[in-house]
């Protein structure tokens, strides 16, 4: 847990008691700072109140004599409409913060690589992650991803912490800084937080905020947001001093990190072989390996090292996971993979694909996923979305109607079995939200690694969960 004796004397309202506000107030406490907290949900508050949290009563808080309201960043302080307590907040001038400020006032000595992007966040950032440990660094992960920021341990000098940073968390912070920020990729996501794409493109930008120096940004510009975005970067790199490195994936950039056949050029035109690495499927993962290659090389790990790093990368769950075979049939869990956008990527990764699909349907269904259905032997329907991906499908894919994952599972099984034309995968990526059968992607991903596994002659790829 990260040490925040600092700041006693002070005093903090904590809003939202979910993972990264829970570790906020238990750094607070343990650090003996004043603190109070409150969450909308009636049974989280009791749950804080019968673990010993002081719950603030919203309408009493002395606003003048409170250092700052830390918010966790799925709650609302601006748009579409800010919660009240941020609201009162506001009114009375005080600071409104969240966690990664105050990890960044604990940590002065320490390094920071925050990485942002519409996809591909969780991935970069493990990777970095992977690369630095495995180097032998100091390392820390956490924030958006796994372990919030207050809950990481402390390092100081020479420790680097890396920080996957939503749209949320960078609106809110005023005094971190990153000595290594990365920008993946931008497309139209969260605008009712946002307000527009202006405002979201606006609220990612912070992430370069308070650069200085010898810190370094590294940006993907194969979107046309993060070109305009890029163009400032190179503005301020004359100004300021900062390095940019620009990814591009669909041109050639001098001093970027580009692609060639099968893995990554990087600006002093070293070569990283990477496309055999099976956890690094599809041309998005180029994306998320160039920038992880890019920051660790930013930050000094050598070259053999990095290389070794990006080949043994473990993966994620539920992203383009391989969980087993059955022969020379794989089965791949991409549950994550909760609209068309993010299986678009899973089905240009593969061929010959036995598809398990549907679920709570997003607007628009798979009707554009259709220039990769050349790729699907068999669809495999499932859950609420069943009628429209019927329809959607019909014609131009053959289906089935399976009702739920278990038979899904055991149809595309049987129907990869039975085709033997060579190697095949059966891919869970279900365009859908999880919760007509599911309690989340992840119950559901699970589920489907525990089903395939039990499947007759099945051996277990990957890490066992
Ligand atoms: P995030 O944390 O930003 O949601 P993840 O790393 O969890 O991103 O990946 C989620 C999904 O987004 C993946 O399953 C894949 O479909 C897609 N994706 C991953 N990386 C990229 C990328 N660089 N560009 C576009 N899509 C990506």
């Amino acid at each position: 847990m990260i040490n925040l004796s600092d700041l006693r004397g002070s005093s903090y309202i904590v809003l939202g008691l979910a993972r990264s506000g829970l570790a906020t107030v238990r750094a607070l406490v343990a650090a003996g700072v004043d603190c109070a907290a409150w969450d909308d949900s009636a049974e989280t508050r009791k749950a804080a109140a019968d673990a010993g949290i002081r719950l603030a009563e919203p309408e009493r808080i002395e606003w003048s004599q409170v250092t700052a309201l830390v918010i966790s960043p799925g709650i609302p302080s601006h748009l579409p409409q800010p919660h009240a307590i941020a609201a009162a907040a506001r009114a009375a001038g005080t600071p409104i913060i969240c966690d990664i400020d105050l990890l960044a006032k604990a940590e002065p000595k320490a390094r920071f690589v925050a990485v942002t992007g519409t996809n591909g966040k969780s991935t970069t950032t493990a990777l970095i992650g992977h690369i630095l440990k495995s180097a032998g660094w100091p390392v820390q992960v956490g924030g958006n991803i796994g372990r919030g920021a207050l809950d990481l341990d402390p390092m100081g000098l020479g420790g680097v912490y890396v920080l996957e940073m939503s749209s949320y968390q960078l609106e809110l912070v005023q005094a971190f800084h990153a000595n290594v920020a990365i920008w993946l990729n931008i497309t139209p996501d969260h605008l009712d937080r946002h307000g527009d794409m202006a405002g979201y493109v606006a609220a990612k930008r912070h992430i370069f905020e308070r650069q200085v120096t010898r810190d370094c940004a590294i940006i993907g510009i194969d979107d046309k947001y993060s070109v305009d975005v890029y163009r400032d970067l190179t503005k301020r790199r004359l100004a300021e001093d900062i390095a940019v490195v620009p990814l591009a994936l669909k041109r050639v950039i001098a001093g970027g990190v580009n692609f060639e056949a099968g893995g990554l050029v990087d600006g002093e035109g070293y070569k990283v072989q990477f496309a055999d690495v099976s956890t690094l499927p599809g041309e998005h993962n180029a994306q998320n390996a160039a920038a992880a290659w890019a920051a660790v090389r930013w930050l000094g790990v050598a070259r053999d090292r990095a290389a070794a790093g990006l080949r043994s990368y473990p993966g994620l769950p539920h992203r383009q996971e391989q969980v087993a075979a059955v022969g020379d049939t794989v089965f791949v869990n991409d549950s994550k993979a909760t609209n068309a956008d993010a299986t678009a990527r899973a089905l240009s990764s593969y061929n010959d694909i036995y598809w398990i699909l549907g679920g709570q349907a997003k607007e628009g269904g798979v009707a554009s996923l259709a220039p990769h259905f050349k790729r699907v032997r068999h669809a495999f329907l499932i859950g609420e979305a069943t009628d429209l991906f019927a329809g959607q499908l019909d014609g131009k894919v053959a289906y089935s109607r399976c009702g739920d994952l278990q038979s899904a599972l055991n149809a595309a099984a049987a129907q990869a079995q039975k085709d033997a034309r060579g190697p095949a995968v059966v891919l869970l990526s279900p365009a859908c939200a999880s919760w007509d059968q599911w309690k989340s992607y992840e119950h559901r991903g699970d589920a489907f690694r525990e089903m395939a596994r039990a499947l007759p002659g099945a051996t277990v790829l990957g890490r066992a969960e």
